[in-house]
């Protein structure tokens, strides 16, 4: 069997999707997590191994419509998930459709993806999980859901941690990494066909290679290792914007600031710091070093002033008290951190943590995410307010009326903000193309502005 013959990985899933813009947002990174993850993703409920529906219960009539449509997928198809607002009222949903194989509220990627682990086991192969299923062609870039100028370009399998809260190692094994060539190919291949920017990803970005021990490939006749500065250095011989995700917070982080500052990688790094207590964080089994972490954020800002700095965090951890909650804020308030994510803590069926004692009661947790939320928005928005009068270089998603909808190289897609372009159309942008925009005005998540034009 040749590898384009090769069967879906992990399964087929179908995706039904309902109600206002921040639950599509929420579809769209389902979407692309299941891509990401090699699941493929079919239009009929005839195709589909399972179907999951993102619904909507803001109003009675939105509940109805999401009622109707788990109805219709159980009706069609059988294996149902259901996320999103309306899985905030579980028992509303199971009194209607007691055959549903998992409920989950909205932004709950990770509790969707492990109820798609368990209709849809994935059958783990090394080999065939590394190759990319449509690689043969040189210039075959292979089927993408991202639009044509940006796409993920995954550098590994599994994961050598084992974070406490966390199922992944058990679900996908420890770190297989992708030969540093191979990856090098598949992303020039991707520039040819009219990509511009490449966000990089893994579960473990930082410890790429450490599996092969870092094994030496050749790539334009060029020695690279197998290794997350090498492979950067490999990829900025591209002149695209290259984006990393998943780094882990380790010290040699530190190497590929350099890079960063002399424009050869985006000044990006999403690093999920989850905590800032270090008893959390050694419950969590994750690196405790918490003033570390802050002089290296200091250090890494002093080389890279423009370093965006992207995380994510879990509230209401199992034991979490309001002394390591407050240690938390004081964290953000110290780190000044560009962009946050946080999750109150669900326990993830087979993880560790669910033996931890001390649960947080529910409205506890809740009310340390709205207050977590809070202290970070106005961080956010004084660190967007803070570029109001600079010039940021931002490539363009799209066109809309007059407006350019863009993101600068602070903003990864999905999960950032936006740069408003106020006369995109004027200026005849098109989607894909870079353009230096004059930024005017900000608010907790977004800029405005327009294009800069030379004198
Ligand atoms: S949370 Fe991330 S780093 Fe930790 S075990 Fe899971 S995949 Fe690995």
């Amino acid at each position: 069997m040749s590898l384009n013959d090769a069967p879906p990985r992990s399964g087929k899933v179908g995706f039904v999707s309902l109600g206002c813009p921040k639950a599509l947002v929420d579809s769209e990174r389902i979407l692309t997590q299941l891509r990401v993850e090699g699941y493929d993703i079919v239009p009929t409920y005839d195709d589909a191994d399972v179907v999951v529906v993102n619904t909507c219960g803001f109003i009675d009539s939105a509940v109805t419509e999401s009622l109707d449509a788990i109805g219709e997928a159980i009706a069609e198809n059988g294996k149902v998930i259901v996320t999103g607002c309306l899985g905030k009222r579980p028992e509303q949903i199971r009194e209607a459709h007691p055959d549903v194989l998992a409920i989950s509220g909205p932004q709950d990627y990770a509790s969707v993806m492990n109820a798609i682990y368990a209709a849809l086991p994935p059958k783990h192969d090394p080999f065939i999980d590394l190759v990319p299923r449509r690689a043969a062609a040189e210039d075959d870039i292979g089927i993408k859901l991202t639009p044509k100028h940006y796409a993920y370009l995954k550098i590994s399998e599994g994961c050598n941690h084992r974070c406490s809260f966390c199922i992944i190692p058990s679900m996908r094994g420890d770190l297989v990494s992708r030969p540093v060539d191979e990856v090098l190919r598949e992303a020039e291949r991707l520039a040819r066909g009219g990509v511009r920017e490449l966000l990089v990803v893994s579960q473990d970005t930082s410890a790429y290679g450490v599996d092969v021990r870092y094994a030496e490939r050749t790539w334009r006749d060029r020695a690279y290792q197998t290794r997350m500065k090498s492979l950067c250095e490999g990829l900025s011989e591209l002149g695209i914007w290259t984006r990393l995700h998943y780094v882990y917070p380790y010290p040699h982080v530190d190497e590929i600031i350099p890079l960063m500052a002399d424009g050869k990688l985006l000044p990006y790094l999403d690093i999920p710091f989850q905590h800032a207590s270090p008893r959390i964080l050694k419950l969590m089994k994750r690196p405790g070093a918490v003033d570390k972490t802050l002089e290296r954020i200091q250090r890494w800002r002093s080389i890279c002033p423009e370093l965006t700095i992207r995380s994510t965090f879990i509230v209401g951890f199992p034991g979490e008290t309001e002394a390591e909650f407050e240690q938390l804020l004081d964290f953000l308030d110290e780190a000044q951190l560009d962009r946050v994510g946080a999750f109150a803590y669900s326990p993830v069926e087979g993880a560790t943590a669910n033996a931890l004692p001390d649960a947080v009661p529910d409205e506890v947790k809740q009310e340390r995410l709205a207050r977590f939320m809070e202290r970070q928005a106005d961080i956010s928005a004084a660190r967007l307010e803070a570029k109001v009068g600079t010039v940021q270089r931002c490539l363009v998603d799209a066109v809309d009326g007059d407006l350019a909808i863009a993101r600068s190289m602070a903003d990864a897609p999905e999960i950032d903000g936006l740069v408003q372009i106020q006369n995109g159309f004027e200026a005849g942008l098109k989607p894909g193309e870079f353009v230096d925009v004059e930024i005017m005005g900000s608010d907790e998540h977004d800029l405005y502005g327009e294009v800069a034009f030379d004198d």
